[in-house]
C-alpha cells in the first residue's frame, strides 16, 4: 500500500489541469506537474494567431464540472479559452504544484518506480534533477510540435515567415502582401480573419477543404448573468451541445448512414453560396467530408471571395527572398508568409525518453505505430497513464471529456496502489493485441479511409483514432479490467 503516492504529471495543459483536479478532489495532493513553459495552457497557450477560437463549443469545450458561465461566444476566442484554464489553475490553487520551465527529458521504471530526469533554468547552464515518482502521466497534448515543410529555398526568403503555433506579434499586418501555405483548421481561421485587413492574401492550397458553416453567435449580457445565477443551466446546455456534437458529428465519422448525407449537404450548400464558379470549383474538395478534420467557418467563403485574396492552387515549387514560385512558373511577390502547416501528430509523448520495465523504450514498443491499451496504458510501462494516448477520440470532440475519462481511470488505479495490497499495475500484451485488433477491424467503417491524406493517418495508412462512437470511449474507461492487468502487489 503506497499512502500517499508521488504523482508526476507531465504537461499543465487542458489534460494535465484536468488531472490535477480530479486528485484534489480526491483529497490527494501529493503530485508535481512538469511544465516546459512558463504558464498553463498547452496549445492554448502556444497558439495565438489572428481569428484563434475553438471549433467545439465553449459549453462543451470546458471542464464538465467546472462550467464557465462567461463564455461571450459560441466558439469562444483562445484568449477567453487560454483566460479559462488560468484562472481554474489559480482558483483551484494548483499553480504551487507545477515546476515550470522544467523539461522531463527521460522517465525510467526501475526497482518499481519512475525515475525521472527534468532540466530546467538556463539552457546554457540548466539545472538537471533526478526525481523519483510512484505513477506517471503523460499530459502532452496531441497537436504540439510544428510541422515545416519540406519546400526548397524556405530559408531563403528574407520577410519575417514563421509557423501559425509561433506566431509574432511584433509584425505588422496591415501592410503586408501575406502568403499564407495550408487551408486546414488553422490556416482557414487565420483567412477568415485578416481577409480584407491586409494588403494582401495569397492562399496557397495544395488540397481544398470541406468547410461547415457553424454561426458563432455572441451570448448577450442577460444570457450570460442568468447563467451566472442559474448554474444548473450551464449543464443543461452543456448536455445539449454534446449530445448534439456526439450523436452528430461523433457518430457521423464512425458509422455509415444518414448523418454522413446530413453534413454533405450542409457543406455542398456552403460551398455553393461561393458565386464565381471558377473559384468555387478549385475550392471543391475531391473527397468526402469527414474524410480529413472537418473544417467549421461560417466566414471562409466570404473572405475568399474578399478583394486582395487570391487561391493559389498550384503546387509550390520553391521559395525566393521575396517571394513564393509555382509549379506554372509563376511569381507571387510577398512580404511575409505563414506555415499553417499542422503539427507532428504522430509524435505523442516524444521526444520525451520513456523506459519501461527490462528496459523497453517507447521507440521498440511503438516500432509498428503508437498503440495503447484503451488509449490510456501500455504493457510494459507500469503506473503510467496517457491522456491524450493512441487513438483518443480527437475527430471534432471535445477533448476535455476525452481527458476527463481518461484522468478518471488514471486516477481509479491510483486510489487502488492507496487503499490495496497493489504496487504497480501495467495493461497485459494479450488484452492491448486485442483492444487493436478490434480497433483495426473497425477502421473500415470510418469515414477517414474513404480516400483523402490527412494527419489521422498512420505510417500504415491506418487512422489513429478512436473508430467507435465517443460513448464506447467512457464505457472502456468506465470501470477497469483487472484481467486484462498484470498487477504486483
Ligand atoms: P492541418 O489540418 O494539418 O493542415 C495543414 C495544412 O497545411 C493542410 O492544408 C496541408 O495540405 C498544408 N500543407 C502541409 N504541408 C504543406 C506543403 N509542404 N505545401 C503545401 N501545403 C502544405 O493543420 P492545422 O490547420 O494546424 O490543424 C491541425 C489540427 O489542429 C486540426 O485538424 C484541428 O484538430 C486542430 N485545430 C483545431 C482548431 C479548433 O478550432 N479547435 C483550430 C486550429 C487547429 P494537405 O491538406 O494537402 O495536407
Amino acid at each position: 500500500m503506497i499512502t500517499s503516492p508521488r504523482i508526476a504529471i507531465i504537461g499543465a495543459g487542458m489534460s494535465g489541469l484536468c488531472m490535477a483536479m480530479k486528485l484534489q478532489d480526491a483529497g490527494i495532493e501529493s503530485y508535481t506537474i512538469y511544465e516546459l513553459a512558463s504558464d498553463v495552457g498547452g496549445t492554448w497557450r502556444d497558439n495565438t494567431y489572428p481569428g484563434l477560437s475553438c471549433d467545439v463549443p465553449s459549453r462543451f469545450y470546458s471542464y464538465s464540472f467546472q462550467p464557465n458561465p462567461s463564455w461571450t461566444h459560441t466558439f469562444s476566442s483562445g484568449t477567453e479559452i487560454q483566460g479559462y484554464f488560468q484562472r481554474i489553475c489559480d482558483e483551484r490553487g494548483i499553480r504551487p504544484h507545477i515546476r515550470f520551465n522544467t523539461a522531463v527529458e527521460s522517465a525510467c521504471y526501475q526497482d518499481g518506480r519512475w525515475r525521472l530526469r527534468t532540466r530546467s533554468g538556463d539552457r546554457t547552464d540548466p539545472v538537471i534533477s533526478d526525481v523519483i515518482a510512484d505513477v506517471v502521466v503523460t499530459a502532452t497534448g496531441v497537436l504540439r510540435i510544428p510541422r515545416y515543410p519540406d519546400i526548397a529555398g524556405l530559408d531563403s526568403f528574407t520577410g519575417p515567415m514563421f509557423h501559425s503555433a509561433r506566431w509574432d506579434h511584433s509584425v505588422s499586418l496591415s501592410d503586408k502582401r501575406i502568403g499564407l501555405i495550408g487551408t486546414g483548421s488553422s490556416g482557414v481561421q487565420i483567412i477568415t480573419e485578416l481577409a480584407g485587413k491586409v494588403r494582401g492574401l495569397t492562399v496557397f492550397q495544395r488540397t481544398a477543404q470541406w468547410v461547415l458553416p457553424m454561426p458563432n453567435r455572441r451570448y448577450s449580457r442577460l444570457i450570460r448573468s442568468i447563467l451566472e445565477r442559474f448554474p444548473r443551466l450551464n449543464v443543461v446546455y452543456y448536455r445539449l451541445w454534446q449530445t448534439f456534437f456526439e450523436r452528430m458529428f461523433g457518430r457521423a465519422v464512425v458509422e455509415p448512414g444518414w448523418r454522413r448525407r446530413v453534413v454533405d449537404a450542409w457543406c455542398r450548400w456552403n460551398l455553393s453560396r461561393v458565386r464565381n464558379p471558377e473559384l468555387r470549383r478549385r475550392l471543391t474538395p475531391d473527397y468526402r467530408p469527414m474524410c480529413k478534420r472537418l473544417v467549421m467557418s461560417a466566414g471562409y467563403y466570404r473572405a475568399m471571395q474578399k478583394p486582395g485574396v487570391h487561391l493559389v492552387t498550384e503546387p509550390i515549387d520553391h521559395v525566393e527572398p521575396t517571394g513564393i514560385v509555382t509549379a506554372d512558373g509563376r511569381r507571387h511577390e510577398l512580404d511575409m508568409i505563414v506555415l499553417a502547416t499542422g503539427f507532428e501528430f504522430h509524435a505523442y509523448v516524444r521526444p520525451l525518453e520513456l523506459r519501461g520495465e527490462n528496459g523497453l523504450t517507447l521507440d521498440e514498443a511503438w516500432a509498428n505505430g503508437p498503440r495503447a491499451y484503451r488509449t490510456v496504458a501500455m504493457p510494459g510501462f507500469p503506473n503510467l497513464f496517457m491522456l491524450m494516448g493512441p487513438h483518443s477520440p480527437v475527430g471534432n470532440q471535445s477533448l476535455v471529456l476525452v481527458a476527463e475519462s481518461q484522468a478518471d481511470y488514471a486516477l481509479w488505479w491510483i486510489d487502488q496502489l492507496r487503499r490495496s495490497r497493489i504496487a504497480s499495475a501495467a495493461p497485459t500484451v494479450e488484452a492491448t493485441a486485442k483492444f487493436n485488433a478490434d480497433m483495426k477491424a473497425a477502421m473500415p467503417q470510418t469515414i477517414w479511409v474513404t480516400g483523402c491524406r490527412s494527419w489521422y493517418l498512420g505510417r500504415d495508412g491506418l487512422p489513429e483514432l478512436f473508430p467507435w462512437r465517443p460513448e464506447r470511449h467512457r464505457e472502456l474507461l468506465a470501470e477497469p479490467v483487472l484481467a486484462d492487468f498484470d498487477v504486483s502487489t
